[in-house]
């Protein structure tokens, strides 16, 4: 960035909505955080910049939500909207579930049911619109404004959330944040169209990826439902940039691309012999795992997770494993019972048991953990809660809490702690975190028993 600057005129915006919500960034951590408040009777509005809600599960292709049952696959610890969104999609699925239980869907179909439950809901939203920067008053956030083919205008609000990913209203709060060291990187995913079974995909990128450019990668990717012989993929892990700012991103749009092509080059040279290989979506905009994390009141610990730590006004149930993608590629997992899994690049693997290691002794292994609600809770702004995977986390619990069935919750609590503090003229801060817990639940969240 330039070290020159200029001042931009002074001008009058106009004030193209008031609202008690106003949710910036539409991914299904923001739609719910919006339908939850508008389902207490909150007036809410919804910003976002891409042609669809849903953000990494539609724009960016990833379409699977992971199980809502505990690890014991008998005890169902996830509710909610995510629930409710996927009873609307699976008829359309022929109920398909992978062999896990996760939830697998058509992300087009999902842009659709999300269409239709903010319109059910009476969110006023605007898509094709950015969030261009906030305006303060003491420690409250009074407006946003955004910029769209209208030109600039401003939305005032007495609650603001940010479901941004990036935690953009965040940073131009000044919110105290740090990055991580190795984050998580981007990943462009595309589906594809050729029949992949049989196939050694990972050793193929190995033997074969340098001709084509490619680093090793350990190759995920899974089945779009009903969709014969496409899949979505994506091993298309583009390390060392930070998504969070522009030339980075930029970068990352292009470099990604570059490997969707040189996987299906690779494929139509080295896959199933007669089987043709082609891209038939690419995502619209990169996949992005990871870039900064902004302070509350409590950081997320790996320990805190994995122990199954319990709390009185938990907002979130989850269940997914500690899984971090790790830099110059390669993967770790780490679960409950201890045991844990580093796969390298080249294919050979690191298996211990961390507890174990630590010499924890523990009788009873926990089936899912949880959140407590001032995790999401700022140190100082009060009428503000971020959303999404900019949390409070240390590397090992933001690679557990970082799944779509856990932020779709976490996005849930905003809503309704948005709707609660303008309930009972309160702060953010000022709130009892049970009864955000227990208005949570009644909306059929998280399952907190
Ligand atoms: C390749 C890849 C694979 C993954 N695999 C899985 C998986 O299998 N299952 C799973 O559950 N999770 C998976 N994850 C993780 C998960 O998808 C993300 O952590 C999650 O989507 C983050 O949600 P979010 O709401 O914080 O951010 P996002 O989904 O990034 O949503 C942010 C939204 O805000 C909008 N926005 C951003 N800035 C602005 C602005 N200035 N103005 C207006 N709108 C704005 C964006 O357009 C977007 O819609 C994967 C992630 C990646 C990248």
């Amino acid at each position: 960035m330039s070290n020159f600057y200029i001042t931009e005129p002074a001008k009058q915006i106009p004030v193209v909505y008031e609202a008690d919500v106003c949710v910036i960034g539409g991914s299904a951590t923001g739609v719910f955080a919006a339908v939850r408040a508008a389902r207490l009777g909150a007036r809410v509005v919804l910003v976002e910049r891409q042609n669809c809600f849903g953000g990494v599960a539609t724009s960016g292709l990833v379409n699977i939500w992971h199980t809502y049952l505990d690890t014991s696959g008998t005890k169902q610890v996830i509710a909610g909207l995510s629930e409710e969104i996927t009873d609307r999609i699976e008829p359309l699925n022929d109920g398909y579930r992978d062999h896990a239980g996760s939830h697998c869907f058509n992300p087009h179909e999902l842009k659709i049911e999300l269409d239709r439950l903010l319109n059910e809901n009476g969110v006023k939203y605007y898509l094709h619109t950015f969030y261009a920067g906030l305006m303060t008053d003491g420690s409250k956030i009074t407006a946003v404004f955004i910029e769209n083919k209208d030109g600039r205008g401003a939305i005032k609000a007495n609650f603001f959330i940010d479901a941004t990913g990036d935690g953009d209203l965040a940073r131009d709060l000044g919110m105290e944040s740090y990055v991580h060291p190795n984050i998580q990187p981007p990943s462009a995913c595309f589906l594809m169209q050729g029949a992949f079974r049989d196939i050694d995909y990972q050793g193929l990128i190995r033997r074969h990826g340098e001709e084509f450019g490619l680093e090793p990668d350990w190759g995920w990717g899974g089945p779009v439902p009903r969709c014969k012989d496409i899949s979505m993929r994506a091993e298309t892990h583009i390390f060392g940039l930070r998504c969070d700012r522009a030339d980075d991103l930029t970068k990352a749009e292009v470099e990604g691309r570059r490997k969707m092509r040189a996987l299906v080059e690779m494929l139509n040279k080295y896959g199933k012999p007669g089987e043709f290989y082609n891209i038939v979506s690419a995502c619209s905009v990169i996949g992005v795992r990871e870039t900064v994390h902004y302070k509350t009141l409590w950081q997320a610990t790996e320990q805190s997770l994995l122990l199954g730590e319990r709390y009185p006004d938990a907002i979130m149930n989850g269940t997914y494993n500690v899984d971090v993608h790790l830099a110059g590629a390669g993967i770790t997992f780490r679960q409950f019972d201890g045991s844990y899994d580093t796969e390298n690049a080249d294919g050979s693997h690191v298996r211990g048991n961390w507890r174990e290691e630590m010499g924890i002794q523990t009788d009873e292994i926990p089936t899912y953990y949880q959140l407590p609600f001032r995790c999401i809770v700022p140190e100082k702004w009060e009428n503000f809660i971020a959303a999404g995977r900019m949390i409070h986390a240390d590397v090992g619990a933001f690679g557990a809490l970082r799944v779509m069935v856990n932020l779709n919750q976490i996005g849930e609590a905003a809503g309704v702690a948005a709707y609660v503090a303008l309930d009972q003229n309160k702060t953010v801060q000022q709130l009892d975190g049970v009864d955000v817990a227990k208005t949570l639940s009644r909306g059929g969240s998280a399952n907190l028993g």
